[in-house]
């Protein structure tokens, strides 16, 4: 490679790192309360979407009814576990918000993602409220369960080893989100 051809190269490298890893633009945690702040320039316009504080309680033949196939109400209503690598979710990659596949209340923004490696859809942190945390024992240690604060559906677990500055781990079942693109297109 030419000098000088090396050195525009060299000189080009961190801004496409920078556009790989979107939350390498949230380093400090004024960035992350930036972002949870501005979650609703991420749906599209003229959208409408429920709020937490809007209930909503079905039974469990409703949810039958209302979730698209088994999977998601095996997660969404009895906190299974979606095989790793099995969401389409993993390579989304559009500016958008994630929402719960249950009610539809908004949970992530495209900008909360990140590439975790572990095959489920994670995000380093939430819009605020939108999640009920406690603790589950089916493994031999505890871990944090999280679940929808409108609905009650099982979303996945939250872990202490993310990305600074918020260090957590939102890893997430896909078949418990739905996408929608900011640009309208489904
Ligand atoms: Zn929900």
């Amino acid at each position: 490679m030419e000098r000088r051809k090396l050195l525009l190269a060299l000189a080009a490298a961190p801004l496409a790192f920078t556009r790989l890893c979107a939350h390498a633009q949230a380093k400090t945690m004024k960035d992350i309360e930036a972002l949870q702040k501005n979650w609703k320039s991420f749906l599209p316009a003229g959208a409408s979407v429920p709020a937490a504080g809007e209930a909503l309680k079905l039974s469990k033949d409703e949810w039958r009814k209302r979730l698209p196939n088994d999977l998601a109400y095996k997660v969404l209503r009895e906190e299974a576990t979606e095989r790793a690598g099995s969401s389409a979710l993993n390579d989304e990659k559009r500016a958008g918000i994630y929402a719960c596949a249950g009610c539809g209340l908004p949970v992530f923004t495209s900008e909360m993602k990140f590439e975790s490696g572990t095959g489920w859809p994670s995000f380093f942190t939430t819009i605020p409220g939108v999640f009920d945390i406690k603790k589950d024992f089916y493994l031999i240690y505890p871990r944090s369960e999280y679940h929808c604060k409108r609905c009650g559906g099982h979303h996945g677990h939250v872990f202490d080893d993310g990305p600074p500055p918020t260090n957590q781990r939102w890893c997430n079942n896909g078949v418990s989100l739905k996408f929608i693109p900011k640009d309208g297109q489904a």
